[in-house]
């Protein structure tokens, strides 16, 4: 069976070998049996029903919550030469109709289907009349009503289990958490499936968290380097979205907006877009998200803090599908902090409801000033044991200095006390500053014992201290909503002096911004750049013709590996992996030519010169010459001073010029003493009369003589 699945995995996919856990859920799933598998995105969750799809008989029906996912998985299919479909609102009944039959015949081998639309009794009874191969239910998460993607149709998917008890049923989530995995088992009927956890790790991205300070000229610099990468910058307001995609643009970078303000028809434009385009940055609010399997985002980035580490890990987790090298990053400060406590004191709902958000929104902000590796401390949330630091996030890559701020804490603890706790930060840091101006003195807070007394710090410490006294729940933030700061219960230790603080210290942003080049610009070095781009372009042509986006075509990984191992026959183009029976077929030979041209440049120069000295001995004249070989005129001076110095020509045979006027270039030549002069000291005499690439030659032949 492994074998079977194997060779499946060579022919039609391209892969030479199964990653992680595939081959045991691939041999489990085909000989029948149920399975939950949990995998992080970018796993490579689809070949786990895909290639027992192929080694079973019958219909494989996958049910998946998006029309644009199925689609994206059918075109993706087609290209590799398997027969697929989806069944969706946007056919016509005609199209509906014919597909069903070409079913009925044995015609398609993958059926996508939403599960609304799986679920109606008409589709239920056809279904039956088949053979089926196997059900797959990815985003199996949908079925959890405590996730932000809850379905009510994923709940009657359960009824599969009785209506077909001998077909075999895999359920895929990237979802992590226990409680969701339970749910799946219970709602879905899957008590007998085996259950395949994966690492959730996704080593390829590079985590990095900054304060925010200027946050635009901050993402410009983080973007700098990834020029031309495509990328997700999320923002949680709609018109944040807009201000910044509308800057981005105007800076250089092609960015769309995405949000849920904007009319349905627009969306789904710049979603395609973002699929079928290189290179644009989708400026988008949490709206974005779901649905898009783009495998080559190179960067993830956040203007604003996302609620959870669960809505972190997700957001950040759209990055790098591809395996290849990619970027989470974002830029976070005290605003957020204030403006997301207030939403949740203003949030509807029941007290146990909000406690749950507000320790999930602990578990984020701990995240954001965590002083140890941030990859570790991530999966530590997801009950995963990382043993040790990653080597690649910011704080493994530059270390994070700590310092003692008991003493300073206690004095910002005592500016909120000492003000009646219902300042904001502009204003206690004034004070601890001693700043002398019109409100201090409407107030009077000049003749507080803490006026000035932290004199000793920059107004930017003092923000940084106040961010992570709030982080860390030793200051709360006023449910008013005018940011006002007062003391937690938990803060009284630190007053007291019972116990000290280690703050974090933040890098000056010139330092951040500097260290937040990761691998991911690095993906092809400078000489590969022209060829990568040849490649990219022909991806881009067929893509087009193909009404595909160009990762169906070919992933990057693909097209790097060909890059790297430079294949020149059609078998050493069928060892890239990615690259299966069909897209060889289809697309090898066109890849070939790409990759050859490169090495045919100096091939063809070579040739060229030879046949330019064969035509010019055969009697031609250096515009016949130019004309034969398709060259410009100046070229083929060039390159016949070249032939005359290397005495491969007589003077003779590459020109035709009267025997006269030839002379008088020569006596020019030869006026002064010594040297030969350079075609520029003599030139000007000739000007109208001679080309230029005629004294070129004629002094080459002089050269030659001289050096003989
Ligand atoms: P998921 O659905 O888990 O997010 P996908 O199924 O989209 O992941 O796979 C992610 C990428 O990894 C795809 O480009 C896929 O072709 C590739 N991939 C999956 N399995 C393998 C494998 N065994 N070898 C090489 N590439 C693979
Ligand atoms: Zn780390």
């Amino acid at each position: 069976m492994l074998e079977r699945a194997q060779r499946i995995l060579k022919d039609v996919f391209g892969y030479d070998s199964f990653r992680g856990r595939q081959g045991a859920i691939i041999e489990r799933v085909a000989s029948g049996g149920d399975a939950l598998v949990l995998m992080p995105t970018g796993g490579g969750k689809s070949l786990c029903f895909q290639v027992p799809a192929l080694l079973r008989e019958g219909l494989a029906v996958v049910v998946s919550p998006l029309i644009a996912l199925m689609d994206d998985q059918v075109a993706t299919l087609d290209e590799l030469g398997v027969a697929a479909a989806a069944l969706n609102s946007t056919l016509s009944n005609d199209e509906q109709r014919e597909i069903a039959e070409r079913i009925r015949r044995g015609e398609i081998k993958m059926l996508y289907l939403a599960p609304e639309r799986l679920v109606q009794p008409r589709m239920l009874s056809f279904l039956q009349s088949l053979e089926i191969a196997l059900f797959a239910i990815d985003e199996a998460h949908c079925v959890s009503q405590w996730g932000h993607d809850f379905r009510p149709e994923y709940l009657q998917l359960g009824q599969l289990a009785e209506l077909f008890p001998n077909v075999p049923r895999i359920a895929l989530t990237a979802t992590a958490d226990m409680r969701t995995r339970e749910e799946i088992v219970q709602r879905l009927h899957l008590q007998d499936a085996e259950r395949f956890l994966s690492s959730f790790d996704r080593p390829n991205i590079f985590y990095r968290i900054v304060p925010k300070e200027q946050p635009r000229k901050q993402l410009l610099s983080f973007l700098a380097a990834r020029k031309g990468d495509a990328g997700i910058v999320y923002c949680l307001s709609r018109k944040k979205v807009e201000e910044v995609a509308a800057f981005l643009s105007d800076q250089g970078f092609p960015a769309l907006p995405y949000h849920a303000g904007l009319p349905s028809d627009l969306r789904a434009f710049n979603q395609k877009r973002f699929l079928n385009e290189e290179g644009l940055i989708m400026v988008a609010t949490i709206a974005f998200g779901m649905g898009i399997d783009k495998p080559n985002v190179r960067f993830v980035a956040h203007l604003d803090l996302p609620k959870s580490l669960e809505a972190y890990y997700q957001e950040t987790g759209r990055a790098g599908r591809d395996g290849l090298p990619a970027d989470a990053w974002m830029a976070y400060g005290l605003q957020d902090v204030i403006f997301l406590k207030q939403m949740l004191n203003n949030s509807e709902g029941d007290e146990r409801h909000k406690r749950v958000e507000q320790h999930k929104l602990d578990a984020m902000l701990a995240l954001c000033e965590e002083t140890r590796c941030r990859r570790q401390s991530l999966l530590a949330y997801f009950d995963e044991d990382m043993p040790q630091p990653c080597g690649h996030c910011d704080n493994c890559m530059d270390g994070v200095q700590t310092w003692d701020a008991t003493e300073p804490a206690r004095q910002a603890l005592s500016a909120i006390y000492r003000t009646g706790q219902r300042y904001g930060v502009g204003h206690l840091v004034d004070v601890l500053l001693g700043r002398d101006n019109d409100k201090m003195r409407t107030v009077g807070h000049q003749h507080l014992t803490v006026f000035g007394i932290g004199k000793a710090f920059a107004e930017g410490e003092w923000r940084s201290m106040f961010r992570q006294l709030v982080a860390r729940g030793l200051v709360d933030v006023d449910l008013e909503g005018f940011g006002g700061l007062r003391l937690a219960d938990s803060c009284r230790p630190l007053l007291k002096g019972e116990v000290s603080l280690q703050l974090r210290r933040d890098l000056k942003p010139q330092q951040s911004a500097k260290a937040s080049s990761s691998a991911a610009s690095q993906l092809v070095r400078g000489e590969e750049r022209g060829q990568w781009e040849a490649l990219r372009a022909l991806r881009r042509k067929l893509a087009e013709e193909h009404g595909v986006p160009p990762y169906v075509i070919f992933p990057d990984a693909t097209l790097l590996e060909m890059l790297r191992s430079t294949p020149s026959t059609l078998a050493e183009m069928a060892q890239v992996s990615g690259v299966g029976a069909r897209k060889l077929e289809r697309y090898g030979e066109a890849f070939l030519a790409v990759l050859g041209a490169a090495d045919d440049a100096p091939r063809a120069v070579v040739d060229l010169r030879h046949e330019l000295v064969s035509l010019a001995r055969a009697g031609m004249t250096p515009v016949q010459i130019a004309a034969q070989l398709n060259c410009s005129e100046k070229n083929v001076y060039s390159l016949l001073a070249e032939a005359i110095g290397r005495q491969q020509l007589s003077l003779e045979q590459a020109l035709d010029v009267p025997e006269v006027l030839l002379g008088e270039i020569q006596d020019a030549f030869l006026d002064g003493e010594g040297e030969l002069p350079p075609v520029a000291a003599i030139s000007e005499q000739f000007t109208g009369r001679v080309e230029l690439g005629i004294l070129h030659c004629v002094r080459a032949a002089l050269q030659a003589e001289f050096e003989a």
